[in-house]
């Protein structure tokens, strides 16, 4: 039986309020709606943010505008950009508990897991702070004696950044301070669901001193404010993370104007495991792969795709350890599963769930809701006779569930494996070297884990091929993705040409 932890009710919990910061100050909005955020672990209302409308994203577009355009930010040395992202970064670290608070009650995570993934977000700030001053371009004085050939890399201009609910802190952090490295101006829209932690990097960042109009955040509904952002004429860039839908959506609107685009969308990511893998570590790596974040993780290692020697054996040792995770009170310190993010999409999950078991999928652990009384919350789910055909083996489903699939042979694999329309990550596991290479050029994902599951640093590129996304976060190569290239081709000494003497 899964190990339940009930969450107190929080009966006294202080509803925080938030308004939206346009051209650096902070304002109630033209026809200020309210958005209430009804905390998915608790079941009480724990936020409340002034919702934005098309009219407040046109005025967050014109500030960000008029900063990029006549503003200091893009102007200044990047050194100085750069001292100004190490503050804010040092003031991440310092409202960490305040900001691991706020993603916890808003999203439903576990309070242990949102503590590292601020600490996190703290890091990469200060990669990012490191890049700024690493941004160069290239020359070549080897064209001809009479030339000089300079490339530029330039601030692409205004920036869009969408985020979604799963991840509120860290993927606004994914984006953000490698767009401000750059030396862009940016408008930033979190989910409607979790946007707080994001409305208090609005106060860190006028702290830290970014000047007005540099950064604007508002919280408000896709469709009002998100699709102005991705359509407005005065927006050069959309960085977006979220569904695939939404992201098709997202760079359709982008396309009338022809923005540049970066998507980090679904995935649906495989674990395909040898008979000669380290089979302690991979159940454990399974484990931790479907369950982190309640599945709720566009990284889920939602499919495992096991030799058909060893799946039996393998899933009752999964689904063995699965019943130890222990599922409930987010703010709980020793939970590893918090809430799901809405009771809708609890409903979704679900409904995968019915759906494989009427196509003749077993489930083998897990299946149904938990209830503590409020709040929504998903047992551990193993669904094992998964087929590839099957939606659940297809398509994102963002909760707690496991489908288990078998192959014969490493062509079956790595067939199977691409199967899908995403290709966002996946990972191999054998001790043998040729097998774990081979497997890893074949299938076609932004990330191979070999022997490892989910593992990052700011240092290495994140995206994914085909429907999982278009671009790569993170890495060396984040700054210039918010940058456009200018050529400088100059002439040295008499110019000879067309019309003149040679
Ligand atoms: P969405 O893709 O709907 O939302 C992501 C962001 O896009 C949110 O800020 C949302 O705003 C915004 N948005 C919605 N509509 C538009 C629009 N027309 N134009 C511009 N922006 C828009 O994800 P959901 O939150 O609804 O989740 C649905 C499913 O998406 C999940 O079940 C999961 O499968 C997948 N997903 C994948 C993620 C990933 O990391 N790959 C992350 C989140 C979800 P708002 O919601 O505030 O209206």
């Amino acid at each position: 039986m899964t190990v339940l932890l009930k969450p107190q009710k929080l009966v006294d919990a202080k509803v925080r309020e938030f308004s939206m910061l346009i051209d650096g100050k902070w304002v109630e909005g033209i026809e200020a709606g309210t958005i209430e955020r009804v905390a998915p672990g608790h079941g009480v209302t724990v936020s409340r943010y002034k919702a934005a409308t098309k009219d407040d994203a046109v005025k967050a577009i014109a500030a960000a505008r008029k900063a990029f355009d006549h503003g200091l930010w893009p102007r200044m040395t990047a050194s100085e950009r750069s001292n100004i992202l190490l503050k804010a970064a040092d003031m991440i670290a310092a409202r960490a508990d305040e900001l691991a608070y706020l993603d916890a009650i808003e999203a439903g995570k576990p309070i242990t897991q949102v503590q590292g993934e601020i600490a996190g977000a703290a890091d990469i700030w200060r990669y990012a702070a490191a890049l700024a001053r690493d941004l160069h371009g290239e020359s070549y004085n080897t064209l001809s004696e009479g030339t000089l050939g300079v490339v530029l890399r330039e601030a692409v201009g205004v920036v869009s950044i969408i985020t979604p609910w799963n991840f509120p802190f860290l993927i606004v952090s994914q984006k953000l301070p490698f767009a401000l490295a750059a030396g862009c101006t940016a408008v930033v829209k979190p989910s409607e669901l979790t946007s707080g932690s994001t409305l208090v990097l609005g106060e860190i960042l006028m702290e830290a001193g970014v000047p007005a109009g540099v950064v604007n955040i508002l919280a408000g509904t896709g469709a009002a404010v998100g699709a102005t952002m991705t359509g407005h004429p005065d927006v050069d860039m959309v960085s977006f993370t979220g569904s695939t839908g939404i992201g098709r959506l997202t760079m359709e609107n982008a396309s009338k104007t022809l923005k540049k685009v970066s998507l980090e969308l679904g995935g649906k990511n495989p674990q395909i495991v040898f008979p000669d893998a380290d089979l302690d570590a991979f159940v454990d790596a399974a484990v931790f792969g479907a369950y982190f974040n309640a599945g709720e993780c566009c990284n889920a290692g939602s499919r495992l795709i096991l030799h058909r020697d060893i799946a039996d054996d393998v899933t009752t040792r999964v689904a063995a350890l699965s019943q130890k995770v222990k599922v409930g009170d987010p703010l709980d310190p020793s939970t590893q599963v918090g809430a799901i993010i809405t009771p809708q999409h609890l409903e979704k999950v679900q409904g995968y769930v019915s759906a494989a078991a009427g196509s003749g999928a077993n489930v083998a652990l897990g299946g149904s809701h938990i209830d503590f009384g409020f709040g929504q919350y998903m047992a551990p789910t193993i669904l094992s006779g998964v087929k590839p055909e099957m939606a659940v083996a297809r398509e994102e489903v963002f909760g707690p569930v496991l489908s288990v699939l078998t192959f014969e042979t490493a062509e079956d694999a790595v067939r199977i494996a691409n199967s899908v329309d995403y290709g966002l990550s996946a990972s191999v596991w054998s001790r043998d070297f040729d097998t774990c290479l081979t497997i890893g050029r074949k299938v076609r994902a932004g990330t191979i884990w070999m022997n490892t599951f989910m593992d990052g640093a700011a240092e290495l590129p994140f995206g994914g091929y085909r429907q999982s996304g278009l671009g790569r976060e993170l890495g060396r190569h984040a700054v210039e993705d918010y940058t456009e290239t200018k050529t400088l081709n100059m002439h040295i000494g008499a110019r000879t040409g067309w019309w003149m003497p040679r």
